[in-house]
C-alpha cells in the first residue's frame, strides 16, 4: 500500500479555474494561489438562490488515531460526484500542531484525499498565519496598554487573552512575560494556546462577512479592571487593525479531491473549547453552488455533531438534511473494552459490547430530528466475521448501515454509501436544536448532559458557580453553550467507554467567548496547548533536494 503522500502525488490535478468553472464560478471571482488553490470572492454569490442538501459526517467515540471522518467525507463527496451530482466537500483546514505531533496530516487518507495535500497540511493560503498574527497583535496591544500607563485600569492578574502559536509546545502553556526590567514591560503570568484554540478562529468560522467579523472581534473579552468591570477588545481602539489582518483569510479556499471533486476548506476551530466545524461562509458558499455539500464536525457525535447543530447551524440558520455516523470495527472493540495495542485482532464479543456506543449516537441524531446512516469505514485489519456482525447489529438497532471502502478505492468504494445518503435525504426531516438558547446556562448544560451524554445530570464546582454569575455581567446568558469534554467518552472521564450510565458530569470552569457568541463549559482536563509525543510525526518527515515531500503520512 502506498503512503498518503505518494497517492496524492500521483493524482492528476486540474487547474483550479477549471474546478471553479464546474461550479459555475467565473474566473473573475477566484483569486488563484498558485495553480491548484484559490480563494473565492464573496461577490460570486450575489443573488444566488440555490440551496443544496447539507450532509454532516460525524462519528462514534474514536480511538486516538481517528476513525476516518475526513476520509469518509472526501470519499462520499467523490462517490456523489461519480454519480453525476454537483457536489462540494466542505472541510476544516488542518492545524500544524497535530500534523507534526501524533496524527499526521488531516486531508483525508488513502484514495480519499484533498490535494495538494502537502500545501493543505502545511501553510496552505496563510489563514492560520493571519489568525495567529491578529491574536498576538491584540495580546501585544494589551501589554502595551498596561506599559503605557494602563488608562483602562486593567487588572494584570485578570487578563484572559493569552498568546497563540500553531505548534504543539507544552513548554509554552504557562509563561511569564515582560521580564528583563522596566523598559521591557510589566511582568505578568500568561500562556500560549494552539492557534486553532484562538477565539478568533471560532469567530472566523461563525462570521458571515467582514462587517460581522469586525463586530465580533470588537466584542472579545480581554480581561477585567481592578474594579471588576469587563473590558472588551474594542476599548483598545484596534478593532479595525485586527479586522484588516483577516481581509484575505475571510475568503474560503477552493481545492479539489484526487478525483477532481471541488473542496472548500476554510477555518479549523478546536473541537473542545470551540465548536469544531469549518466556516459558515465556506458552507454557505458551497450550498449556493452545489446540489450536495458534505461536511465534517470534529471529534465524536456527542461533541462534534451536537455543536454543529446547536452552535453552527443555529447561529447560521442552516438545516442539515442527513447525517453519516462513521463507525469502525476497531473503535467499537475499544469501546467494548479491548486495549489499544490489540485492536487488530478479531474479537466479536468486544464488538458486540462496544456497539452500545454506536447505538447511543444513533439515538442522539434522532433527537435532533435527522435521519442517520451508519458508514462502516472498512480497515485492512477488519475480518469478514466482524463486518457482518456489525451489519447485523445495525439491523437490530434499526439503522441503515453500509460499508465504506473509500480509503482503499476512492469514490468507487463509497457508491453504496452515496445511495444510502440519498435515501436518507429523501426521508422527511425535522431538524431542531436540542435546547432553547433562552434557557439558563445551567439548564442548557443539564439538557446536553442528560439527553446527549446519557448522564444523570451536571454539577458545577464553586468556581464555575461564581462564573455563572459573571456570565450575567457579561450579558452571555442567552447564547449557545460550547462543551469542552474528552472525545473518548460520553462522560467527562476518558476511561468510561461504551455507553456509560449512572454518571454525572462536572463543569469546572466557564469561559465567555463574547466575540464567537458562546459560553465554553469546561469539564475534565482539557488542554488548549497540546504537547508532542515521544516519537513526533515530525521525525519521519523530509524533503528531497528537488522538492519531493516525504513522511506527511
Ligand atoms: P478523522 O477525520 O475522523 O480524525 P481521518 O479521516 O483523518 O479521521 O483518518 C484518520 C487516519 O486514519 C488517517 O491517517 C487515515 O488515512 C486513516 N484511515 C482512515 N480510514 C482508513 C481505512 N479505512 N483504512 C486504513 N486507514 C484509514
Ligand atoms: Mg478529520
Amino acid at each position: 500500500m502506498k503512503s498518503d503522500v505518494e497517492i496524492a502525488r500521483a493524482a492528476q490535478l486540474r487547474p483550479i479555474a477549471e474546478i471553479a468553472k464546474t461550479l459555475g464560478i467565473a474566473e473573475e471571482h477566484i483569486e488563484p494561489y498558485g495553480r491548484y488553490k484559490a480563494k473565492l470572492t464573496p461577490e460570486a454569490l450575489a443573488g444566488a438562490e440555490k440551496n443544496g442538501k447539507l450532509i454532516l459526517v460525524t462519528a462514534i467515540n474514536p480511538t486516538p488515531a481517528g476513525e476516518g471522518k475526513t476520509t469518509t467525507s472526501v470519499g462520499l463527496a467523490d462517490a456523489l460526484h461519480q454519480q453525476g451530482k454537483k457536489t462540494v466537500v466542505a472541510l476544516r483546514e488542518p492545524s500544524l500542531g497535530p500534523c507534526f505531533g501524533m496524527k499526521g496530516g488531516a486531508a483525508g487518507g488513502g484514495y480519499a484525499q484533498v490535494v495538494p495535500m502537502e500545501d493543505i497540511n502545511l501553510h496552505f493560503t496563510g489563514d492560520f498565519h493571519a489568525i495567529t498574527t491578529a491574536h498576538n497583535l491584540l495580546a501585544a496591544l494589551i501589554d502595551n496598554h498596561i506599559f503605557q500607563g494602563n488608562a483602562l485600569d486593567l487588572d494584570v492578574n485578570r487578563i484572559v487573552w493569552k498568546r497563540v502559536l500553531d505548534i504543539n509546545d507544552r513548554a509554552l502553556r504557562h509563561v511569564v512575560t515582560g521580564l528583563g526590567g522596566r523598559v521591557h514591560g510589566i511582568p505578568r503570568e500568561s500562556g500560549f494556546d494552539i492557534t486553532v484554540a484562538s477565539e478568533m478562529m471560532a469567530i472566523l468560522c461563525l462570521a458571515d462577512g467582514l462587517a460581522d467579523m469586525k463586530r465580533r472581534l470588537g466584542r472579545i473579552l480581554i480581561g477585567w479592571t481592578r474594579g471588576g468591570r469587563p473590558v472588551h477588545a474594542d476599548e483598545l481602539g484596534a478593532t479595525g487593525a485586527l479586522t484588516l489582518l483577516f481581509k484575505d483569510a475571510i475568503k474560503p479556499n477552493l481545492v479539489q479531491t484526487i478525483e477532481g471533486t471541488p473542496a472548500l476548506i476554510h477555518g479549523g476551530p478546536f473541537a473542545n473549547i470551540a465548536h469544531g466545524c469549518s466556516s459558515v461562509m465556506g458552507t454557505k458558499y458551497a450550498l449556493k453552488c452545489a446540489d450536495y455539500v458534505v461536511t465534517e464536525a470534529g471529534f465524536g457525535a456527542d461533541l462534534g455533531a451536537e455543536k454543529f447543530f446547536d452552535i453552527k447551524c443555529r447561529l447560521a440558520g442552516l438545516a442539515p438534511d442527513a447525517v453519516v455516523i462513521v463507525a469502525t470495527v476497531r473503535a467499537l472493540k475499544m469501546n467494548g473494552g479491548v486495549p489499544k495495542d490489540v485492536l487488530g485482532t478479531e474479537n466479536l464479543d468486544a464488538l458486540k459490547k462496544g456497539a452500545a456506543n454506536l447505538e447511543k449516537h444513533i439515538e442522539n441524531i434522532g433527537k435532533f430530528g435527522l435521519p442517520a446512516v451508519v458508514a462502516v469505514n472498512v480497515f485492512p485489519t477488519d475480518t469478514e466475521a466482524e463486518l457482518s456482525l456489525l451489519e447485523e447489529l445495525c439491523v437490530r438497532l434499526g439503522a441503515k448501515c453500509v460499508r465504506s471502502e473509500v480509503w482503499a478505492k476512492g469514490g468507487a468504494g463509497g457508491l453504496a454509501l452515496a445511495d444510502a445518503v440519498e435515501e436518507a435525504i429523501a426521508k422527511p426531516s425535522n431538524f431542531h436544536p436540542i435546547y432553547d438558547e433562552k434557557k439558563s446556562i445551567a439548564e442548557k448544560i443539564e439538557t446536553i448532559a442528560r439527553e446527549i451524554y446519557g448522564a444523570d445530570g451536571a454539577d458545577f464546582t464553586p468556581e464555575a458557580k461564581k462564573q455563572l454569575a459573571e456570565m450575567e455581567t457579561l450579558g452571555m446568558t442567552e447564547t449557545p453553550v460550547c462543551m469542552a469534554k474528552t472525545q473518548y467518552s460520553f462522560s467527562d472521564n476518558p476511561a468510561l467507554l461504551g455507553r456509560p450510565t449512572g454518571f454525572r458530569i462536572t463543569v469546572r470552569e466557564l469561559r465567555a467567548s463574547c466575540g464567537a457568541g458562546f459560553v465554553v463549559a469546561l469539564t475534565g482536563s482539557v488542554l488548549t496547548m497540546p504537547g508532542l509525543p515521544k516519537q513526533p510525526a515530525a521525525m519521519g518527515m523530509d524533503i528531497t533536494e528537488d522538492g519531493v515531500v516525504m513522511g506527511l503520512f
